[in-house]
């Protein structure tokens, strides 16, 4: 892997970095063709990948959109630049808005998503959650009987989640100074990706569990282990050896060997999927990808003779299904895109989590104040591994006391009226009604989080804020396309509070917030309250502020939904689109259901378990769990190529053979034992 090598041994050289950008830019050569084309070099794209070029019997691309991100690596690698040199405002973003809220003012909500090597988890906040046990077990009950649905059992998922970790506790001092907690068991500890604790802290951070605790809401250790409620410290994919971000690329690519088996290109926008018209018209089977390096000026393209993977993201995914003709064909007809296949759900479904930050004034020196104030440690490494942290999985009991079972039965009632009217489908009605029953009855009023509680410390005002964001929203977006020009972008449509429960939960939730932050010690640190501010405090005034205020958590998903095709689905359990020979969705898009976390290990989970699906149909065993995991180098200098599973590795579990499982066999092997391609790209020279 010529590319991950070389920029490994670049870290810290910024010139080696920005002459070996070129490396893979678009004057590169790559192959005509690959077994795998993989759309979208993203947190999902890069796991992916990294796991599928382990076994050299595939020729792997990906293809990405955004920049190799090295012109911004110091800003990427620096965990508290996520707030205080955000990459927000470069082109490692892509800047989407919403279309205007009308449950929220009517206004377009600001949607930053990664656009480079890495995709949002090179820009994002860092936080490592896991989903409860209820709703991953909940995901996997929607999925009736459908093959391969165990894949997706809180046990299976678990395991790939963990997979991809590499746990280290914090220091004694910033346990006992945050009062953070852990159990080792809950955690991996041979994955690519680092999960610590930043090395400095506040004490803030530690008054927040004894906050939470005096207001009823436990200190929770086994927050990682499926038990997703109560208060904690989270982990962070922070190096801890380093205090840099850990995050795909520096996970699953840049310590990769060089086997000649995987490239990556980035600046290369997809445009469409092309499929072989002369295939079963229900069971397509994809044959080429095309890009543009140039903003569409040329089209290019590479063949596919295994599988296109979809890993473009809960935005990029259904768009680039609905540009190559996927989807529903009222939406395709108003874009003026001929139908291909039609699949009702792509881009329905869409969920996220809708969030207000309570603040208030502090004499206290913050994150923010040493910051944006010249303080002594500004400049201090271990004060830039600092990140906000601190948060709590708050269930309904804790929202609702004694009122948990009437909450349900409105919310119940409500799923008929607050239906998506976006669709013609019958399906994707169902499947909106059989996702909120679902969560409703097996989540809402079990021992899950409904609302997310963080702890702000990083403002830029100095104050100290704590939001509350929903993780179940009763109300259903989509994603949907409004142009021919696959370079237009999507239209995002979350439709935030439309079903009032949303609005209520919410509510309870700023309530929490506002609790929380006159508990003590946290309130002991609090002066006045800016926003909502005391004059703020019936329920209606409160639920106008949040329509004024609340933003996104950053956690779209669904758009792609793991369902039956009779629910609206857009996958199957073995992640294959519906319709479709050799297309795989592999992201944040797959959950059907909002999952109580920041996605990020969810989103590896998937990742992880679609590598096991898929090598485990090419090879005729799965990936043994045990078997492919590394970590990073511990200097963050991985140009050792140590760590990531080598093939030897997983040779020695595979049979080498083509032969497949039934239950996890794409729908049609035309192509499927193509000859491998192996392939140089030319060197870095010819594009410097
Ligand atoms: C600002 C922000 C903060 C967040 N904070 C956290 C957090 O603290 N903790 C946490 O767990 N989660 C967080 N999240 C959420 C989490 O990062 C994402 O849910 C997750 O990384 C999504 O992974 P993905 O692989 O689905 O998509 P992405 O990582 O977004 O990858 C999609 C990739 O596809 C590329 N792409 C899209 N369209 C095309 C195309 N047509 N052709 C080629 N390439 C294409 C994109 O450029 C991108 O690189 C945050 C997200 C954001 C944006």
């Amino acid at each position: 892997m010529r590319f991950a090598r070389s920029v490994g041994q670049a870290i810290g050289a910024n010139l080696a970095i920005i002459s070996l950008a070129h490396a893979l830019s678009p004057c590169t050569q790559i192959s005509d063709s690959y077994d795998f084309v993989i759309i979208g070099g993203g947190q999902a794209g890069l796991t992916v990948g990294g796991r599928l070029a382990e076994d050299t019997n595939h020729t792997v691309l990906v293809l990405e959109a955004g920049e190799n991100g090295d012109a911004y690596r110091e800003r990427i690698d620096t965990p508290a630049y996520s707030y205080f040199d955000s990459l927000w405002t470069t082109p490692l973003n892509w800047k989407y808005y919403t279309v205007p809220q009308p449950n929220a003012n009517d206004r377009e909500i600001y949607w930053p998503r990664g656009k480079t090597l890495g995709g949002s988890s090179a820009i994002n906040g860092l936080y490592m959650t896991r989903p409860g046990e209820l709703e991953i077990n909940a995901w996997k009950d929607l999925l009736g009987d459908m093959e391969g649905a165990d894949n997706w059992s809180w046990d299976s998922f678990y395991a790939a989640m963990k997979k991809s970790e590499n746990f280290t506790g914090s220091s004694d001092a910033i346990a006992e100074e945050a009062d953070i907690h852990w159990n080792t068991s809950n955690h991996g500890l041979e994955g690519p990706i680092q999960a610590s604790y930043p090395g400095y802290t506040f004490p803030q951070v530690g008054y927040w569990s004894q906050s939470l605790e005096s207001i009823g809401i436990a200190i929770s250790e086994n927050m990682y282990d499926g038990e997703n409620w109560g208060a904690e410290v989270s982990t962070s994919c922070i190096n801890p050896s380093n205090w840099t971000r850990s995050y795909s690329r520096t996970g699953y690519l840049d310590p990769l060997p060089d086997n000649g088996n995987y490239d990556v290109l980035a600046n290369a926008y997809v445009t469409r999927i092309v499929f072989d018209n002369s295939s079963s018209a229900d069971n397509l089977t994809a044959t080429s990808v095309e890009y543009t390096t140039d903003n569409g000026t040329t089209i290019s393209s590479v063949n596919v003779t295994k599988e296109v993977i979809l890993s473009a993201g809960s935005v990029g995914s259904p768009a680039v299904l609905l540009y190559s003709g996927v989807g529903p064909k009222d939406v395709l007809s108003d874009a003026g895109i001929d139908l291909v296949s039609e699949l009702p759900g792509v881009g329905q479904h869409l969920q996220d989590h809708f969030s207000a930050t309570v603040t208030w004034d502090t004499d206290s020196e913050t994150a923010g104040t040493i910051y944006y104030d010249d303080g002594a440690d500004k400049d201090n490494e271990l004060f830039l591994s600092y990140i906000d942290s601190a948060v709590a999985y708050v269930n309904s009991t804790a929202l609702y006391g004694g009122n948990v079972s009437s909450m349900e039965s409105s919310i119940l009632a409500s799923i008929d009226q607050y239906a998506p009217n976006t669709t013609y489908d019958s399906g994707v009605i169902a499947g909106y009604k059989a996702i909120c029953n679902i969560t409703a009855k097996n989540i809402f009023n079990g021992p899950t989080g409904i609302i997310e509680l963080l702890l702000m410390n990083s403002d830029s005002n100095g104050d100290i804020g704590i939001t509350a964001a929903l993780q179940h929203p009763y109300s259903h977006g989509r994603i949907y396309i409004n142009s021919s020009n696959p370079l237009d972008y999507p239209v995002i449509d979350p439709n935030y509070l439309y079903n009032p429960a949303d609005d209520e939960v919410l509510l309870q939730g700023i309530k929490m917030a506002r609790s929380v932050g006159g508990a003590s010690p946290l309130s002991n640190n609090l002066t006045s309250e800016t926003a909502p501010g005391s004059s703020i405090q019936s329920d209606d005034d409160l639920i106008s502020w949040i329509r004024g205020a609340a933003s996104t958590e950053f956690h779209p998903s669904s758009s792609c939904a793991m369902l039956p095709k009779d629910l609206g689905g857009v996958v199957d359990a073995n992640l294959l689109v519906y319709g479709l020979a050799n297309v795989r969705v592999v992201d944040a898009s797959v959950p059907p259901i909002a999952l109580s976390t920041h996605l990020m290990a969810s989103t590896y989970g998937v990742a992880e378990q679609a590598a096991n699906i898929i090598r485990g149909f090419y090879n005729g065993v799965p990936l043994a769990t045990s078997t492919a995991s590394g970590s990073e180098s511990d200097d963050g200098d991985s140009s050792d190529g140590s760590s990531t599973a080598t093939n030897s590795s997983h040779k020695s579990t595979s049979t080498g053979s083509d032969s497949a499982p039934s239950n996890n066999a794409p729908k049609d092997k035309t192509g499927l034992l193509s000859s491998i391609c192996m392939f140089l790209v030319l060197g870095f020279g010819l594009s410097m």
